[in-house]
């Protein structure tokens, strides 16, 4: 009897993937899914393969939100496929890995990618990630996780991913220890370093989605911070702040009573400058230091970057759960 042909699904948001001459002298999303894909040459390795495509909205990463995202988990829950490749705009790819590798309960696999060259320039990169996400979100080896970031032919885990370069079209890093968990040569998905499946699900896991989604800003300390920009923080109405604190997570002195103040008011999450690594949280005893901070209220971000750090606050408050018992994954 034959094998059923495997059937992946293309759901697609724009980007630079998606990227024609608009008029303005520079490029705008406007390809469809089909259309990226059809340059990927995927019917070379599967010639039965079933590609079905949904345009889940046309725009630049900036504009990507929280709750198109969930209309991709929406898809994945519906669809019989085997995998699903999400094309999207490079900048903001690292918070839709990490958000859909929380929100994705559907069992199916999303690899997300996108292109930092744009179709019309020569060497586009955008079919070549789009073949490598399609091996990955229908690679058995894979199947395990919800989210895989895949670019230049190496597949990143969405809790470390970053794009780290404006143009290079090897701009996603998973930071200097870490790395890639694997990588794709010769049409072969190989994954030595594949996170093994999370003992506990996803605290997001089968919950309808939210009305609305909590605000929550992002602050990043520098050398000479005014105390005076976390009072107002304080004053806008914010439901929750990340504050990636230099180093480990720390702010000059004289920050320490505004920010602590804050986190009287509101969730804080202790995130580190660096973005990659952990938190600390036991090491420096100075005022300003971590464990001072923690003392006095703000929740530590452990392995995430301040800008996933953002993202699972936003959800953790948009789903009624608590912070502090989400961040816990994270250490
Ligand atoms: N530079 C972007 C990209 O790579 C544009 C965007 O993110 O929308 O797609």
């Amino acid at each position: 009897m034959p094998d059923t042909p495997l059937h992946l699904l293309v759901a697609a948001l724009g980007g630079t993937i998606a990227s024609t001459a608009d008029g303005s002298g520079g490029v705008a999303p406007a390809l469809s899914g089909a259309e990226i894909a059809a340059a990927a040459g995927l019917d070379r390795i599967w010639p039965d393969l079933q590609a079905d495509f949904t345009q889940v909205a046309q725009v630049s990463s900036a504009n990507v939100t929280l709750d198109m995202l969930h209309d991709v988990v929406d898809l994945a829950r519906r669809t019989d496929a085997d995998g699903i490749v999400l094309t999207q705009g490079t900048d903001t790819l690292e918070e839709s890995a990490f958000a859909l590798s929380l929100l994705n309960d559907s069992g199916t696999p999303i690899a997300v990618t996108g292109a930092m060259r744009n179709p019309t320039l020569p060497g586009a990169d955008g079919p070549a990630n789009v073949r490598a996400a399609a091996l990955t979100a229908l690679s058995p080896s894979a199947r395990h996780l919800p989210a895989t970031l895949v670019f230049n032919d190496e597949i990143h885990d969405p809790h470390h991913v970053r794009k780290a370069h404006v143009s290079s079209t090897a701009a996603f890093s998973s930071g200097p220890v870490l790395g890639a968990i694997g990588w794709i040569s010769e049409d072969v998905v190989r994954l030595p370093h594949a996170p093994h499946p999370r003992t506990a699900a996803s605290p997001f896991a089968g919950l309808p989605r939210p009305d609305a989604f909590a605000a929550v800003a992002l602050a990043e300390v520098g050398l000479g911070e005014p105390a005076e920009t976390f009072d107002r923080l304080g004053e806008a109405g914010f439901a929750g702040l990340v504050l990636a604190g230099v180093g480990g997570g720390h702010v000059p002195e004289d920050l320490v009573p505004a920010v602590l103040r804050l986190g009287e008011q509101m969730p804080v999450i202790l995130a580190s400058r660096p973005g990659s690594g952990a938190s600390l949280t036991r090491t420096y005893g100075y005022v300003g230091g971590e464990i001072g901070l923690l003392e006095g209220g703000l929740i530590p971000a452990g392995i995430l970057d301040a800008r996933k750090a953002r993202i699972a606050l936003t959800l953790a408050l948009s789903y009624g759960l608590d912070p502090a018992e989400v961040f816990a994954r994270f250490r």
